[in-house]
């Protein structure tokens, strides 16, 4: 029978974490711990908080950055998932400073938390962009990392922290880099958030460079399976791991695929693309196959069509 565990998702009502909590609690005890901060519409952050409470999840409203309350919170938890952060490569061009005052100074707080609670595991959601503009495809977690923006420069930053802390005090860690992921509730600043409700809308689509950019989109529900497998593998302590698809779509082809399931073509305005913006990335995924045993299960296809619907479901509700 498997041990019912304390699990503490930082960032749980967000959505990577909202979707983590919700597999989760399937199987373990779960808190999400969120300062509802208002960087996107704080009506769906709601209406996770609501959907979660339902399922049985205590939700906590609370700042990574408050050290002492987090430590309290975290005195009796098993496996800490650390998902808050300030996500959003062109947001962090202009806001290098809260960037790095929420990944770092809040990464460290969460990890000394960890450290001085005996925690069992820590799980870190680092990101694709730490990689950059890394000519090498596809992108092995030993490949060199070459951030282009504040944001993937604080999430290497946060990836040195954790491996001092696996390292000087055998803390137990995983480092996840996670590649573009999708599906439902996915943030509004998001590129494929904004084509579906513009394109439901009937408003012109704003696409960055031509389009040809690619990327390895991964369905959230795959990045959930990893996260939950990475509770009790011993192999994978104090790795640091890619999680991806595996293949690249370009982002004209992710709009016809939207176009396809929503039934409309859209008007596209094709603008310059932002400096910020890595041109390909691609996920290496040997390395999470082979300690992990992890399979991209879920396809891009299912997660965009998830991700429509609900907001097919909502589309009154969202400014
Ligand atoms: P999200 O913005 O939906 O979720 C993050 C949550 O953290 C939000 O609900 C926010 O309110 C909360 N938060 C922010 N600052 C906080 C603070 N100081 N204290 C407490 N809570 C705070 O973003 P997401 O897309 O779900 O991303 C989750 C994690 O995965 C982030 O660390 C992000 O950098 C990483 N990531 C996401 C992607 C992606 O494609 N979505 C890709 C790579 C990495």
């Amino acid at each position: 029978m498997e041990i019912l565990l304390k699990c503490l998702v930082t960032g749980g009502i967000g959505f990577i974490g909202f979707n983590l909590c919700r597999k989760l609690i399937e199987s373990h005890e779960v808190i999400a711990l969120d300062n509802f901060n208002a960087y996107y519409d704080v009506k769906l952050k709601e209406m996770n908080k609501e959907d979660l409470v339902q399922k049985g999840i205590k939700v906590i409203k609370e700042d990574i950055l408050n050290y002492e309350k987090v430590k309290r919170i975290t005195k009796d938890i098993d496996i800490i998932f650390h998902l808050a952060a300030q996500p959003g490569v062109r947001y962090s061009l202009a806001h290098p400073l809260e960037v790095f005052k929420t990944n770092v100074d809040g990464t460290l707080n969460i990890l000394e938390c960890a450290r001085k609670n005996k925690i069992s595991r820590f799980i870190f959601a680092s990101s694709s962009s730490v990689y950059g503009n890394s000519t090498e495809l596809p992108l092995k977690e030993d490949s060199e990392v070459h951030p282009i923006a504040p944001y993937g420069l604080s999430k290497l930053v946060c990836e040195n922290y954790i491996h001092f802390y696996y390292k000087h005090y055998n803390l137990p860690t995983v480092i996840f880099r996670l590649f573009s992921v999708v599906g439902e509730r996915q943030r509004p600043d998001m590129g494929i958030y904004k084509f579906i409700i513009n394109l439901l809308r009937d408003t012109p689509l704003t696409i960055f460079g031509d389009g040809t950019q690619t990327r390895d989109w991964c369905n959230v529900k795959n990045v959930v399976d990893a996260f939950i497998k990475a509770i009790d593998n011993p192999k994978i302590i104090g790795e640091t791991l890619n999680i991806g698809h595996g293949e690249r779509i370009s982002v004209n082809k992710i709009i016809e695929i939207i176009e396809n399931f929503i039934g409309k073509r859209a008007k596209r305005l094709y603008t310059k693309r932002n400096e910020a913006d890595m041109l390909h990335t691609q996920a290496d995924l040997s390395k999470i196959t082979k300690l992990l045993n992890y399979q991209p299960k879920y396809s891009i296809e299912e997660g965009i069509k998830s991700e429509i619907e609900f907001i097919q479901r909502n589309l009154e509700k969202f400014s």
